[in-house]
This record gives structure tokens, sequence and C-alpha cells, in this order.
């Protein structure tokens, strides 16, 4: 039934245990210069319950990066065989070192994870990102022969080929970023191939945000079963959440996690169900644990229990960062709003991307939407209309009117890795 009985522990015991994981790992990160002096005094008797985690300090990005490269490890360098990079396109860089133990324990919640969704050592897996710093390549790759399944290291695109590959070896689960699933079911079917003749039954979907209206549409174009997949560098890459065969929201693995949710002003914790950002603390990491890591990502904790038996709770699908929201006359907008509105619409294509600019003085959005061809027709008033119903649609969900572009598809640029969904151009244009 489960990869590894954990899952399934009663929840005192559970509770027990990362309370005893937190105290050695607070034992542990104390070797770091970085936690020597920020845990300074802190008596690890003082933590007796996982609750007790509140006692300790937060630890941001800026604290990773300040730190770059070495402050954080716990252990001498050699002690290190692989090194990650969080995926941020400007600043210093933020490095995670792993020991050979460290990806012992990844490679195993990796596996549990892809067990967890139907995953089989039966099953051929291709994984489809690419295969550099960014943990959705090894991390994935690892995880996939740990449990045993035949592993295509394809890498990022080249879509003909990895059709090629996806044919030739009956490949039935592909891990895929869901920015990149939606152009892909497109480019198999334009290779001739209907999405119910391939031999794949499972993606696993995640690294960037989106919506469930995102998730319908790529299992539907791709005739497929899409499993939402949720991680970041700071704490190993993929495999801290994963959905179960449910798909009711993601299963935290709360052995090796602390997870907590708060309100990102106030540092407080929201009340059981409420949205807000996700704090995790490390629990078998031994050589760069990292505290009480503000995510910055918005989620919640589901309530009740998971049908599957698993008692690990359970957290919502990823609704946007923190730092993602947008101010616009006011009112405080996600980008995931936009996309679930959008991919809700029939005639919306693969792609969309959404411009702030300057008018005047005022600040405004334009979004521009790529529209399947066939119904990019010439008839302006048809086109017109459409324009026009989806700055409503828009509207009614973000509460301003923003300037709605029609365009063709693929003719939105599409990012080599995770998608760009939001370009500030004020001031630029
Ligand atoms: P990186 O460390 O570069 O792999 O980026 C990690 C970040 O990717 C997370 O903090 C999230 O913002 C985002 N992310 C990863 N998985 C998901 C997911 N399933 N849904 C939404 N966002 C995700
Ligand atoms: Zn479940």
């Amino acid at each position: 039934m489960y990869y590894d009985p954990v899952e399934a522990m009663d929840r005192v015991a559970l509770e027990q245990l990362q309370a005893e994981r937190l105290r050695e790992t607070i034992d542990i990160a104390r070797r770091s210069p970085f936690y020597a002096e920020r845990l300074k005094g802190f008596d690890p008797d003082e933590i007796r319950t996982p609750a007790d985690v509140v006692k300790l300090p937060f630890t941001t990005k800026d604290d990773l990066r300040s730190q770059y490269p070495h402050g954080l490890l716990a252990r001498p360098l050699d002690d290190f065989v692989r090194l990650h990079a969080s995926s941020g396109t400007t600043g210093t860089p933020v490095a995670i070192f792993y020991t050979q133990k460290d990806l012992d324990t990844w490679a195993d919640l990796m596996a549990r994870s892809m067990y967890c969704c139907g995953c089989r050592r039966s099953d051929v897996l291709q994984n489809t990102s690419g295969y550099g710093l960014f943990t959705g390549g090894l991390g994935i790759h690892y995880g996939s022969e740990r449990l045993g399944m035949l592993t295509i290291p394809a890498g990022a695109g080249n879509t003909r080929r990895q059709i090629k590959m996806i044919l030739d070896h009956q490949v039935t689960v592909l891990h895929i970023i869901p920015s990149f699933a939606l152009y892909f079911a497109q480019k198999v079917r334009e290779a001739g191939y209907a999405p119910e003749d391939m031999p794949w039954r499972i993606a696993l979907i995640g690294a960037e945000p989106h919506t469930e209206q995102a998730r319908a549409k790529i299992e539907e174009l791709m005739h497929i079963k899409a499993y939402n997949s949720y991680g970041l560098s700071e704490m190993n890459g993929p495999g801290v959440a994963f959905e179960c065969v449910h798909q009711q929201g993601m299963h935290l693995w709360e052995d090796a996690y602390i997870a907590e949710i708060i309100n990102p002003e106030t540092g407080e914790h929201v009340a059981e169900g409420e949205i807000g950002e996700l704090v995790m603390t490390t629990l078998r990491r031994e050589g760069m644990p990292i505290i009480r890591y503000r995510t910055r990502d918005l989620t919640r904790f589901i309530p009740g229990q998971c049908e599957c038996g698993r008692t690990h709770r359970r957290i919502d699908r990823i609704t946007g960062r923190a730092d993602d929201m947008m101010i616009l006359k006011g009112v405080n907008i996600y980008p995931m709003q936009i996309e679930q509105c959008l991919m809700a619409m029939p005639e919306v294509g693969q792609n969309y991307l959404i411009e702030l600019i300057r008018e005047g003085v005022s600040d405004q959005m334009r979004v521009k939407v790529e529209i399947k061809d066939e119904f990019f027709v010439e008839d302006m008033r048809a086109l017109q209309g459409l324009q026009k119903r989806i700055a409503k649609n828009l509207c009614s969900e973000i509460l301003v009117t923003p300037r709605v572009e029609l365009c063709q598809s693929e003719s939105i640029p599409k990012a080599d890795g995770k998608a760009v969904r939001v370009v500030d151009l004020r001031g630029k244009e």
C-alpha cells in the first residue's frame, strides 16, 4: 500500500519523531557558522513538541544569499558530494550542498512521492527537465531509479526526439513542467498522434505554479492523469509534497520536514485551513540543515484525513508567491487568478503573458493571450467579441479591467525552464 510505513504512522508517534529529529537538527545546524551565531544560547531542551519550533528564528532567502557559498555547511566541505542552485535569475545565487546520505534520503522521499501517485517499478519514466543546477533533473532521476523504474534522462526541449523516445520505449510516466505540458500536447497532435494512442498514463507536473484549470486541460489534451509535485531547492528539491492518487492536495512528508503556515506580514501562524506562507524546517539533513525557512509560497493545510490513509498533512496547490503579488489600482492581484480565468475559457490556447505597463501616469495591465487556431478567425467582429469577453471575465476575477491582446498560437515566446508569467515594462516601453 505504501512505499514506506512511516507514511501512515500514527500522528502521536509521528510528532514525537519530529520533536526528536528537530532537537538533532538544531545540534547539527549549530556546527555551521551561520546557525552557531543565530542559535547562540538556545537550549534544545526547550523543544518538546514540533510546535515548539516557533521558539526558533526564521531563515530567509537573504540569509542564504548573505552566507553564500559555505556559511550554512555543518560539516567540512570534503563530506559533500553535490550541489544544486535555486532558479532565481538575478542577484547572488543560493547554493544547496548535499552529502551522500542527504542524497539517499532525498531519493527515498522522491521514490515515496512517485509511488504514492501510482508509479511502480514496472513503469518507464521520461524526465523532460533540464539536467543542470535545477533539482528537477537529477532529483527526479535518482528518485525514479530508486523506485526501480527504467529512467530516461531526456532533458528539456527537442519535442520530436522526446515523442520518438516515448513511443520507442513505451514511456508510462512523464515528468514535465505544466507550461511545457500544454505546449507538448499540441506538438504531439501536430506530429500526427492522438493522445489516447500514446503509451503514457501518469504525468508528474510541478516546479511552477499552475491552477486546477491548467491541470484539467493537461489531463484532457494529453489523455493522462496529472499529479502535482512540489518542492524547492532549499528543501532538497522535488519530493517535499506530492499528490496521491486521490488528487486532493499534496501530502507533505512530515517525517522529513516541519511545515508551518504563517501570515507573511506578522509571522504568526494563521488559523487552520487558512492561506498563508509556507515555512519549513528540514529534519533529515545532515550536511546543510535549514530551520524555519520562509519559502514565500502561499498555500494552506487541507483539513481532514485523506482517503488513502496516509497521515501526513496535505497542502493545497500553491496559489502564488508572497512576492508575486501585483498591486494595480489598489487591488492585490496574483498571476494564478488570471490563469484560472483564462484556462477556463475554451477558446484560449496554451500560453499567456501578463505585462505591467504605464499609460500616462497610471499603471495598467496588458494580458496577451494565445487563442486556439480554430478560433483565430478573420472575422474582426468575432475576435473583438472574444477580446471583450476575456476582459470582462478577468475583471470579474481581479476587479480591474486589463487590456487584452489576442495572439496566434505559439506567438508568445516560451521560456526554456519555468514559465515567465509577468513582465514589468513600466518605464521601459
Ligand atoms: P527551485 O528551488 O528553483 O526549484 O524553485 C522552487 C520554487 O518553485 C518553489 O518555491 C515554488 O515557488 C515553485 N514550485 C515548485 N513546485 C511547485 C508546484 N507544484 N506548484 C507551484 N509552484 C511550485
Ligand atoms: Zn492521500
